[in-house]
This record gives C-alpha cells, structure tokens and sequence, in this order.
C-alpha cells in the first residue's frame, strides 16, 4: 500500500502537464482549463467576494487596514463604500480575463495555461489547508493567548480621521516590506513557502499561486512580522479609520486598481497612459510589482527587487526600488535551470523534497546554514533540484 503510493507520487511527480495534445486528450485539457479558470476568478480573482459587498456589514479598505464597520459611517459614505467594494470585485474579475485574452498581444508570449491548471489546483489545496489550519485547536488557544496579549498593551497615542488611516496603511506596508524582503533573502522563508509564489513563468493574474504550504510554516515565515507586529504597533497607536470620511472611498479606489498587481493588461495601460504612471512617484502600481516577479539580472537588486506592497517609499527609502521596463520583463526566478513544476504534485513537494535532500546529504554542522543561511548559499552537497 505504502509502496504503491510512492510509486504514483513518483510517476505523478515526473509528469509535465501540456496543453498540446492531439484529439480527445485536447478536449479534456480544454475541460480542465475552463474549470481551473472558474476556480481561479471564484478564489483568486475575488468573484467570491461579490456576494459578501453586497451584504456587507464589514467592508476591508486597505488590504492590511482592520474591516470597517458600514453602521458606523454616515449613510453616503457606506452606500458608495459599498458599491466601490462591489466594483473592486468585479474589476478585479474582468482584469483575469482579459489578461488571459491579451497575453500574447502584449508579451509576444504563450498565454500558460499549463500553469494556470496547475496553480488552481495548487491554490484550491492551499485553500483547504487554511481551513484546516484554523480550525486546529492548537492554532485557535494561540490565536487567543496572543489576542490576550493585545488587550494588555495601553494606547499610548490617539491618532484619527486621514491621519489615522494614513499612519495605518504606512506602518502596515513597512512590516510587509521587510517580511518580504526576508522572504527573499532567508532560505527557510523562501525555500519552504515564498518561492512558490514566484514559480511562475509568464505570469498574468491567472496563473499567480499563493504561498501553498502549510499555514503555520508561513505564518513562521514572515508573515508573522505582519500578523504580530502590525497590531502590536497599532495597539500602541489609537487609530480611528472611521472619522476619515471621504478617504475611506479614496483609498478603497487605489486599493481596486494596485491589488491585480501580476496583471500584463494593467502594465500594458499604465506604459500607454503617461498620468497612470505619476503614481508610481508613491504607489506600487500593478507594473511596480509585476517587475518584483522579474527573473532579469537588472533587477535583482537584493534577492529582488520593488518588495513593498502598497507604497514605493519603503523600497525608494531602503535601496530596492528599480522601475519597471517599458514592456513586461520576463517572470520567474532567476536560476538558469530552474524547474517550474507544471504539475500541482512537484509544486506542492517540491520544495521539501530538496530542502529534504539537502539535510539528509550534507554533515549535521550545515544544518543550521542549509535552514536559516541566505538564499545563495548553497551546501557542498547539493540536492540536484534546482528552485
Ligand atoms: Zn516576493
Ligand atoms: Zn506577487
């Protein structure tokens, strides 16, 4: 039993999906590309959250930003809240599609719709880990022992209105900077979780995976600056979002248009359209993060490069803004024999199977280098697998 399922592993992780069969085999690839697409805008496009904009009570703003409450607007400002919300989702939607119809046109490269399957099957594994994850006893008792800690931490400073909201999105974007950048640069982060998002070749919004691995990894990983630092600093902070009116609707805009930000039809328009362009002077607009995902040596600034989320200033600040070609740079990572696991198998284990590898081939005394060194190191044995 035990053996027989290795054996399918090992064929499956062999296997390299390939949209260019012949007959009944193209029929089924094509069935299979229009549910991963579905699967695709319904989970990753934020189709799901149409339903919840128009019921909502809670609208997210900024997407590190606490949900507001609509009840506690004044009755404009929560009904355009509301219908932005709305439009948020829809236009992150249609940016899917049609970066699948345009690809080609912008890029001069294949649309990959065999990344496209096997990130939404990825995506959909990730999704069911997360559930798992938070319904684990363990990980709710830590969720409330932290949120104890919280209580206990005073509110030194009470800041409300714009500058609230401003303060927040800064102090929010300064953590994510700096969880990112580790991500980069720390091999546990990167090996075991990160390098999946930047698996992917000819990257559009379609074919972007999540970090799939477990949740808790993750949340050991970097996003932990974000989980516990974040709050921490706005405990400290009293920040009143909801007497800041108007900039709510003005954020939640922006917001709209930076959040498909591995979108080529979203570059494309801001090459085309000069006034698109002015915001780079301070936002991360979709062509400031889609050159994040560049495998070009020009942009390999430090690990990377662009690693903020919302807000150029951190990387113009520390050194690691690089600004974006004039057409869409090549995607994916930047070893020359990288694997780019076109099946969900590989892309799930292949990352464990080479830090595995590594471990198992190289004396204990490289341990603690192989888990927690840079990125470039690489140990005297290698494991053969390339990231
Ligand atoms: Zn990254
Ligand atoms: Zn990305």
């Amino acid at each position: 039993m035990g053996n027989c399922l290795v054996g399918y592993i090992e064929r499956f992780w062999k296997l390299n999906f390939s949209f260019d069969s012949k007959g009944s085999k193209r029929l089924l690839w094509l069935a299979i590309s229009v549910l991963a697409l579905l699967s695709e805008l319904l989970f990753h496009n934020n189709l799901r959250a149409l339903p919840e904009a128009f019921h909502a009570q809670y609208v997210t703003v900024f997407y590190n930003v606490k949900s507001i409450f609509i009840g506690d607007l004044p009755e404009n400002i929560g009904f355009l809240l509301i219908a932005a919300a709305v439009g948020r989702s829809v236009f992150s939607t249609s940016v899917g599609v049609l970066d699948l119809i345009f690809y080609k046109k912008i890029t001069g490269r294949n649309f990959n719709y065999e990344a496209m399957v096997t990130i939404a099957i990825v995506n959909l594994i990730f999704l069911l880990t997360l559930i798992f994850s938070i319904m684990n006893p363990f990980v709710l008792n830590y969720l409330g022992y932290y949120s104890k800690i919280l209580e206990s931490i005073p509110t030194l400073i009470n800041l409300n209105g714009i500058v609230a909201l401003l303060v927040a999105c800064l102090i929010g974007d300064f953590c994510f900077y700096w969880s990112h950048r580790w991500c980069h640069k720390i091999r546990f982060f990167w090996a075991l979780g990160h390098v999946n998002h930047h698996r992917t070749q000819n990257l559009t919004q379609l074919t972007q995976a999540v970090d799939p691995q477990s949740l808790l990894l993750d949340t050991a990983g970097g996003k932990v600056f974000v989980l516990l630092l974040l709050p921490l600093v706005t405990k400290l902070f009293s920040l009143d979002v909801i007497s800041s009116g108007w900039a709510l609707l003005v954020i939640i805009i922006f917001d709209a248009w930076t959040d498909p930000s591995h979108s080529v039809v979203l570059y494309y328009a801001e090459k085309k359209i000069k006034l698109l362009g002015v915001f780079r002077s301070f936002l991360v607009t979709p062509a400031v993060h889609y050159t994040h995902h560049s495998r070009e040596e020009a942009h390999n600034v430090s690990d990377g490069c662009n690693f903020a989320a919302r807000f150029t200033l951190w990387d113009r600040l520390f050194g690691t803004y690089v600004e974006p070609p004039t057409t869409p740079p090549e995607t994916g990572l930047f070893h020359e024999e990288t694997d780019y696991c076109l099946n969900p198998v590989r892309f799930i284990l292949h990352p464990y199977a080479k830090m595995f590898i590594e471990l198992k081939s190289n004396k204990i005394m490289y341990w603690p280098a192989i888990l927690f060194g840079s990125t470039s190191y690489d140990p005297p044995n290698s494991s053969g697998l390339h990231y």
